[in-house]
């Protein structure tokens, strides 16, 4: 049994939360340039621009890509055959977004309850997500989260009579509601499937999935496809300024459901779709 210890893990999410928040990674930035080849609007080329500049002069100064510093979610995949020692794996990850917030300068976006509001004054508590996998590591995500895009995000039960045009139009409808709110072009990931939770969970694990990944299979690139056609054709475009590209991608995460069922959960994502992984 491998031994990996709490403190480690508090040391390297802090880590991780001032490095989402300052540095895009690269497939992000990837997507900003071929976006910019791809939009027909002058302005939203100008956008693009910006866009890859405010995301260089964050990394070189160190400062966050956008005021809002996000809610940490955490995707933390475990592996069966290690051992956390010196501390308990949940307050671990806490306190290493503590610090990562407080010592980084972050902005503190957290309250302790959702109706009485009190700051928790140092971003907590993190969304924690965990997986038991094989092996003996813990592979980490870090996912700091806005929620001017996450407030744009919907969810809908269809029944099995609903047609791919269905599920499509409600997905297409959900980004045309969220106009220009979520900082366009936008990343959306899309949970198809399973139970009610089951699909906002893969929504946002499709969000938090490199842009580069390959789709989950033929059938599915497809849908992404036409998805995203149709997304940037609704004529939103870079920071809602009007243009060509709405959605820089769409990721759709299936997984088995009830017969009677067929949930699917928008999870939108603006530009500043930020995720830093490691491995311990
Ligand atoms: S939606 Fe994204 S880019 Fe816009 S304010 Fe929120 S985190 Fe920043």
């Amino acid at each position: 049994m491998r031994e990996i210890s709490a403190k480690l893990i508090t040391e390297k999410v802090k880590e991780a939360c001032i490095a989402a928040n300052c540095r895009l990674p690269d497939d992000v930035i990837e997507s900003f340039k071929k976006g910019k080849e791809e939009e027909k609007s002058p302005l939203g080329r100008q956008i693009f621009d910006k866009m890859l500049d405010n995301a260089a002069l964050a990394a070189k100064k160190e400062v966050p890509v956008c005021q809002d510093t996000g809610m940490a979610v955490i995707f933390a995949e475990i592996g069966q055959d290690c051992h956390i020692v010196d501390g308990d794996f949940e307050t671990a990850i806490n306190e290493g977004v503590r610090r990562g917030y407080v010592d980084g300068y972050l902005r503190l976006s957290v309250v302790s309850d959702p109706m009485r509001r009190v700051n928790t004054n140092d971003n907590t508590p993190a969304i924690i997500h965990t997986s038991i996998v094989p092996g003996d590591q813990i592979h980490i995500t870090v996912a700091p989260k806005g929620f001017g895009s996450e407030n744009m995000s919907a969810i809908k039960m269809f029944t099995p009579a609903a047609t791919r045009e269905d599920v499509v139009g409600f997905i297409v409808d959900t980004m045309s509601k969220a106009g220009s709110n979520p900082c366009p072009p936008m990343i959306v990931g899309v949970g198809l499937g399973g139970t009610f939770e089951k699909a906002a969970y893969l929504a946002k694990k499709a969000v938090c999935t490199p842009l580069d990944a390959p789709a989950q299979d033929e059938f599915y690139a497809d849908l992404e496809k036409e998805i995203t056609e149709k997304a940037n054709k609704l004529g939103i475009g870079p920071q809602g300024w009007g243009g060509t590209v709405t959605a820089l991608k769409v990721r759709v995460m299936a997984f088995g459901t009830h017969i009677a069922g067929l949930p699917c959960a928008v999870n939108i994502g603006c530009h500043v779709t930020r995720h830093q992984e490691f491995t311990l």
